[in-house]
């Protein structure tokens, strides 16, 4: 019977689990979190905010008495595991409730242990009253905040997922938000084209943008830019981005990677076979160059999760790697990419052409459409997408998923084309836009 101890109970972790006693009923499974909740729904605690989701519990999906009970899966929480020591394949665990310390030993360990909000050093930070968002009890705090003190400003610094998703959410209470951003444009994993409708959205809903800016220097509630602006705010929300939780690692001498990431093989296994990385802090290839990679989404942590399990069950399935296919919810319009942007193609000095259309998310007679953009990056030789990026009122998720299901499947801009896609007026129009960027291409 083999041993598997876990670290992190929440994405990766979770879903790990469940997948090895699936395909292994006899496992013993042990899964430490240093946390006080497990297995949330993190992605859906901007909502939780926002007041869209009205009750905080619907956002757990098991507890630790729920796993024992109906998976025979020990769950430790407020437990951190803090050092591993491979040689004699043990872990030291710390209980955070009474401080003590024991061994635990394993024949294989998981490593999911996520990421942590990066603040940057400024000045007077201290002073202001400032929240990330990375876990349920800093969901809990921003959200009694809101409740106890009735914030009417607040600043999001960064204006990736995270910062995108809480301005509308804040926005909706009636909070007036501004976002400093340092890049000269809002979500920068975009072309400028595509981030530039985002940023119109965000503008048209009183949202105030200071890009190519930083805090300098806070007091209070008073902020001073870069730029030499001043803003006031009763709250800061640092959503800069996420570093991710390698100490573990580090200690015990696994490979970290160009990304900060700890480096995985095809099936997720670290420079020790006997431990696997998967998650936010885990390092994989790029589906389309093979360049190191590592996108801390949802998506990555349950493929990772699965292939993990079938490898210590028995079974070889390789990760083939990621396209960092994302959407967002920014008030009306939702904002998807998938595969390579303009910025790495240039970088990587490929060659490619691209198409710019913009069409209707169905038929324009049908009362509810909306305007959508898309624009696919393709390989000049061989014609196969490399990359896209679709932002939207309406349809702009089916359209991306097609999008990342060609580029997953090698397709080139004339398969577009060809693809014989659903239509009916309230869904789309006899030639989909995908059909039309298909025709479009030189
Ligand atoms: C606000 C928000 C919104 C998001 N929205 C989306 C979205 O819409 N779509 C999407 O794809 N992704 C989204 N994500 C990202 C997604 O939630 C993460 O990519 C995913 O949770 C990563 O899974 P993970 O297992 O690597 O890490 P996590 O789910 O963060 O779990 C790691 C856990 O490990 C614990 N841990 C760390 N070190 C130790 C230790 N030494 N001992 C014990 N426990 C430890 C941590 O406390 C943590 O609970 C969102 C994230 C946030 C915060």
């Amino acid at each position: 019977m083999k041993k598997i101890v876990i670290v992190g109970a929440v994405a990766g972790g979770a879903t790990v689990a469940s997948q090895i006693r699936y395909y292994d009923k006899e496992a013993k499974i042990v899964m430490y979190e240093q946390d006080e909740t497990m297995s949330y729904g993190a992605c859906g605690m901007p909502y939780f905010i926002g007041g869209e989701i009205t009750d905080e519990s619907s956002l757990i999906a098991a507890t630790p008495e729920k796993f024992k009970k109906e998976k025979n899966i020990d769950v430790r929480l407020k437990h951190r595991v803090i050092s591993i020591n491979r040689n004699q394949k043990t872990v030291e665990v710390l209980n955070l409730e009474t401080q003590q310390t024991f061994e635990e030993s394993y024949d294989v360990l998981i490593l999911s242990p996520g990421g942590k909000p990066i603040i940057p050093k400024t000045p007077g930070l201290d002073s202001t009253t400032m929240f990330t968002l990375r876990n349920f009890s800093d969901m809990k705090k921003i959200n009694h905040y809101i409740k106890t003190e009735q914030p009417k400003s607040c600043v999001i610094v960064g204006a990736g997922f995270i910062g995108l998703e809480m301005a509308e959410n804040l926005a909706n209470l009636g909070i007036k938000v501004s976002i400093v951003e340092k890049s000269p444009q809002v979500m920068n994993i975009m072309d400028p084209d595509s981030s530039a409708l985002v940023e119109k959205e965000l503008l048209e809903h009183g949202v105030k943008l200071f890009k190519g800016n930083f805090i300098t220097k806070a007091d209070g509630q008073n902020l001073d830019l870069d730029l030499g602006e001043k803003l006031q705010a009763d709250f800061i929300l640092m959503s800069v981005g996420v570093s991710p939780s390698t100490e573990l690692a580090e200690k015990a001498q696994l490979t970290i990677g160009e990304t900060r990431g700890i480096v995985t093989n095809l099936y997720l296994q670290t420079n020790d076979p006997s431990i696997y990385a998967i998650g936010d802090a885990a390092e994989n290839i790029d589906f389309i160059t093979g360049d190191a990679k590592r996108v801390p989404l949802a998506w990555p942590a349950h493929r990772q999760a699965y292939i993990v399990a079938r490898h210590i069950t028995g079974d070889n399935i390789p990760f083939k790697g990621l396209l960092g296919t994302s959407i967002c919810k920014v008030f009306t319009q939702s904002v998807a990419i998938t595969g390579l942007n303009e910025a790495t193609l240039i970088e990587r000095h490929m060659k490619y052409e691209s198409v710019v259309q913009t069409a209707h998310s169905n038929a324009g007679y049908y009362p509810d459409h909306a305007k959508i953009f898309m624009k696919i990056h393709y390989d000049s030789p061989t014609r196969k997408v490399l990359g896209a990026q679709v932002v939207g009122g309406k349809g702009v998720d089916k359209r991306i998923d097609v999008l990342a299901t060609a580029i997953y499947a090698g397709l080139t801009m004339d398969d577009l084309q060809a693809l014989e896609l659903a239509y009916a007026p309230p869904y789309s129009s006899p030639k989909d836009p995908v059909n039309m960027a298909g025709y479009r291409a030189k």
